[in-house]
């Protein structure tokens, strides 16, 4: 249904259908609006004849008619995409007014007033959706903005900060009047008073904004197909603005940012929903309600517990209270939090409105990230100057360098600094630059302004309606009492309780990091942590995916251990060398200019290796390590700089000319495929066997003390069967010297890695050879797109922005093709040996598209940075739990591994 009704339409219906009191309307469908983009903006021939069809019925329904000079229908026209994308496209309400049936409204409800407040309103924001008039760069205010500034300042003693409410009926009159002559003069086009006119206008316009920049912008964020178009709902028109027996509010019916089970919102007396979002009064929460019309709260206390029951998720609805009387606008999923997703799932799932499986598909595995999120530390917080208090709108903690518009705020971030974005309130002009910020503050608006609800929805921490704050956005600075502060300051910003702070405070992890991580935190007083335990029970129960994790030393492997990983998938030895003096000996070796003085600095290398991979296997206790040996190009290691080769020079004893003798001989055009990988060990062989010596070492010492170890010997980039064979035998000959010298007997495995597209392709070949494959996406993508993962940064912006590429390569799998490479190479793997272990740890091991790709690909773990194991875990799950939803669709590789695992 909401494919075809989109999200709004949709789920009118259907609260139609259970009794909810919605206001009469009708859909017009996304059908209608793909046909519009794919006919050069035309409509299909029945369009017209239904639309007026339609207005007839909701005509009959209410004894109303379009135009009508006694009871003139006036109606409201919505987008309203399958997936909604709040505050991205247009709307407009108050449609079928013009200067005769403005007369019959103020008659019907004896309010020139509101009839004219109305009016109004709808020639503002058609004026601006419909016929474009709009802010142009080198205005600061929206011109309709200014022209109510204008007269206010003209007839109300000079204030322009008073509220619209307090203009009379003469001076929205006055507004209308002058609202249309700007138009006149910027259009060169009269308003149009005919109602069918403003109807087709209006429609044109909401189908028009589908591909306006910023919901194009939102779409690529979300990852929303073009091609699904947005429905447009026109329903007849309900009012919150006919005084103080009326009002607008947005409620949901648990906290969308605590995920606490209180009814939450916000609303305003004697306004109209769009009053509420704008941000540009604060709103009173909706519990207040109680107190100014205790029966519509009850309503809605009640329509609160039906939403829930009926769509058994946290619903975000908007309603409006006419003279006392409750009605429905809209309703749909709640916008959440991370940490919300977790505590509505779980305890949904305990009231049993939910099962678990459900539960576990609710919580967004990339949402899951912001549960692992900072918060501030508790003794830098005790410390910190409280300068201001707003509403907590996105929680988490976050600190930055305060920038006053978007693109600033983008352009910072590109330069890598941390940036607050701070505004009056946000639009959603703003997008870019929220996406760029850390935290966003804003001085105005409630909890479901447009900032909160983006805010949360990317997971930024956010504080809004801080009205103590006073922003110039010329001058480009913010004042709050005493404290002043200018664009490039530090502030801190708390999400969750929705202080700010001056300067830089230092953040803290979070419950679930202190609880796993730090242990700094008893598990039994956490209820987050509690909860994501549960959770992350259920994703063991489901899982078939297992979850490895790219850990180079024991800290990062036993905070992995901590978040569920069953093993490392990928442990880059290179990065051992990194550390302290250990680079030195390791530069030793490359500088070396004989087989024996190179293994003579080897045998220095080894004893650190050795350290690293006794902690690793202790950490791991029994779980398999998959340990790479070296990979990048020699040169890497050397010191490029002249004043980096004199240092060496003197701490070696080698002249310093020879120094730069062997960076020179090093040098490549394209290291990316030159002299690295398994081509090291291969002209270099000492290289590979002082490793497996290291790695066996370690493994007979920690077995000895009575602890299982797993290695798992990973040769990297092998394109030839016969590059992997030499390699391989090198490993068994070590393994054989260490074994006898040590008397123990050890179990290991040795594989590759597959990231050459050769080595995909000739997978039969190597699986003779390899007991494990990993794919190296990275590697892969590379190689396989011939785009350099550290050069591309200048153009895959744009790819992504011209559509070539829909998302970035190198954070989700193109699967079209390398997965297909992937996949020929499962498949031409398990047709030599049928058991073969499969794995993937690229960066895209972490991400839950990709993640959920190697699900359907049959591989058998996926390996990823510690922090991520969590989110892998959850999206590995959700695989799972899809696959057994649509047995139907699964892939027979799925099944193959399925069975072969029962
Ligand atoms: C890869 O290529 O995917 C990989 C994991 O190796 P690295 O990133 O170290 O090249
Ligand atoms: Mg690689």
């Amino acid at each position: 249904m909401k494919a075809l009704l989109g999200g709004k339409g949709a789920n009118l219906a259907e609260m139609t259908r259970i009794g909810l009191p919605v206001p009469p309307g009708f859909t017009i469908s996304t059908e209608v609006c793909t046909y519009f983009y794919d006919n050069k903006k035309t409509y299909p021939k029945d369009l017209q004849p239904q639309i007026k069809a339609g207005v007839v019925h909701l005509e009959k329904i209410l004894g109303k008619k379009l135009g009508d000079l006694n009871k003139p229908l006036l109606v409201s026209v919505r987008s309203g995409a399958r997936d909604s994308m709040p505050g991205m496209m247009d709307t407009i309400l108050n449609l079928g007014l013009n200067d005769q049936t403005v007369q019959a409204l103020a008659k019907a409800s004896n309010n020139e007033r509101f009839a004219w407040d109305c009016y109004r309103r709808f020639v503002q924001m058609y004026g601006d959706v419909v016929m474009g008039v709009q802010k142009r760069a080198d205005e600061h205010l929206d011109p309709f903005e200014e022209v109510i500034e204008n007269l206010k300042v003209e007839r109300f003693q000079g204030d322009k900060h008073m509220v619209d409410t307090a203009m009379d009926a003469d001076a929205l009159k006055e507004l209308v009047k002058r609202f249309k002559a700007l138009i006149k003069a910027r259009t060169g086009e009269e308003f149009p008073s005919d109602p069918r006119k403003q109807l087709e206008g209006a429609i044109g316009a909401v189908f028009g904004s589908w591909m306006n920049d910023r919901a194009i912008v939102y779409r690529r964020k979300y990852g929303i197909p073009h091609e699904w178009g947005t429905a447009v709902n026109v329903q007849a028109m309900v009012y919150g603005n006919t005084g103080e027996e009326s009002g607008s509010g947005v409620a949901f019916t648990r906290d969308p940012a605590s995920g606490e089970r209180v009814f939450y919102g916000e609303f305003l007396l004697n306004a109209q929903g769009e009053d509420v979002v704008a941000g540009i009064r604060t709103p009173m929460p909706v519990a207040k309600l109680n107190d100014y019309m205790p029966k519509a709260f009850k309503v809605l206390e009640s329509i609160r517990k039906t939403l829930e029951s009926h769509f058994k998720d946290v619903q975000d609805f908007e309603f409006t209270i006419e003279a006392g009387e409750v009605f429905m606008l809209q309703t749909r999923n709640g916008k959440r939090t991370g940490l919300a997703a977790l505590r509505f799932a779980v305890e949904m799932e305990k009231e049993k409105l939910i099962d678990w499986q459900t539960a576990v598909k609710r919580v967004p595995a990339e949402q899951l990230d912001q549960v692992l999120a900072p918060i501030f530390d508790r003794k830098a917080i005790k410390n910190a100057k409280l300068i201001a208090k707003g509403l907590p709108a996105g929680p988490g903690a976050a600190c930055g360098k305060i920038y006053f518009s978007g693109d600033r705020a983008v352009e910072a971030a590109h330069k890598g600094e941390k940036v607050l974005l701070v505004r009056m309130e946000t639009s959603p002009e703003d997008l870019r630059g929220m996406i760029a910020a850390v935290g966003i503050l804003t001085a105005r608006g409630g909890v479901s302004s447009h900032a909160a609800l983006v805010a949360r929805q990317m997971g930024k921490v956010c504080v809004c309606g801080v009205s103590a704050v006073q922003i110039d956005y010329e001058k480009r600075t913010l004042t709050v009492g005493e404290n002043f502060f200018k664009q490039g300051d530090y502030l801190s910003i708390d999400g969750t309780s929705g202080e700010v702070y001056a300067g830089e405070v230092k953040t803290a992890a979070s419950e679930v990091v202190e609880v796993l991580v730090e242990k700094s935190l008893d598990p039994a007083k956490s209820v987050t942590y509690q909860n994501f335990k549960k959770l992350m029970d259920w994703c063991a129960k489901a899982t078939r995916l297992q979850v490895r994790t790219n850990a180079d030393n024991p800290v990062q492997t036993a905070n992995a251990v901590a978040f569920g990983a069953s093993g490392i998938g990928l442990c880059r030895t290179e990065h051992m060398f990194f550390e302290g003096n250990r680079i030195d000996a390791m530069r030793e070796m490359i500088l070396a200019e004989s087989t024996e003085d190179r293994k003579k600095a080897l045998a220095k290398v080894l004893p650190y290796q050795r350290e690293d991979f006794i902690g690793m296997f202790k950490e791991l206790k029994g779980l398999p390590a998959t340990i790479r040996f070296l990979d990048p190009p020699l040169h890497e290691f050397l010191p490029q700089s002249k004043e980096q080769q004199m240092d060496l020079s003197k701490k070696l004893g080698i002249p310093v000319e020879r120094i730069m003798a062997r960076v020179a001989e090093l040098h490549e055009f394209n290291p990316m495929l030159g002299f690295r990988g398994c081509r090291l060990g291969i002209v270099f062989s000492e290289i590979s066997e002082m490793q497996a010596r290291a790695v066996f070492e370690a493994a007979a010492e920690v077995q000895k003390k009575g602890m299982k170890v797993k290695p798992e010997i990973m040769i990297p980039l092998i394109g030839f069967k016969r590059e992997l064979d030499l390699q391989v035998a090198v490993v068994h000959t070590v393994a054989q010297e260490v074994m006898k010298e040590k008397k123990v007997k050890l179990a290991y495995m040795v594989g590759t890695m597959i990231e050459v597209p050769r080595g995909a392709l000739t997978a039969d070949e190597i699986a003779q050879t390899a007991q494990f494959f990993s794919f190296g996406t990275n590697d892969l993508t590379q190689m396989t797109l011939g785009m350099s993962r550290d050069d591309s940064g200048s153009f895959l912006p744009k790819y992504q922005e011209l559509d070539i590429i829909k998302r970035n390569v190198f954070a989700t799998i193109d699967q079209a093709g390398v997965g297909q490479l992937i996949k020929i190479a499962v498949e031409k793997a398990r047709s030599t040996r049928p058991d073969i272990k499969l794995g993937i740890c690229g960066e895209h091991g972490g991400d839950p598209e990709s993640v959920k790709f190697c699900h359907r690909a049959g591989l058998t773990y996926v390996s990823c940075s510690p922090f991520r194991v969590p989110v892998a875990r959850l999206a590995a799950a959700q695989a799972a739990i899809d696959d057994i939803a649509k047995p139907a669709a699964k892939k027979p590789l799925a099944k193959k591994t399925a069975s072969r695992k029962k």
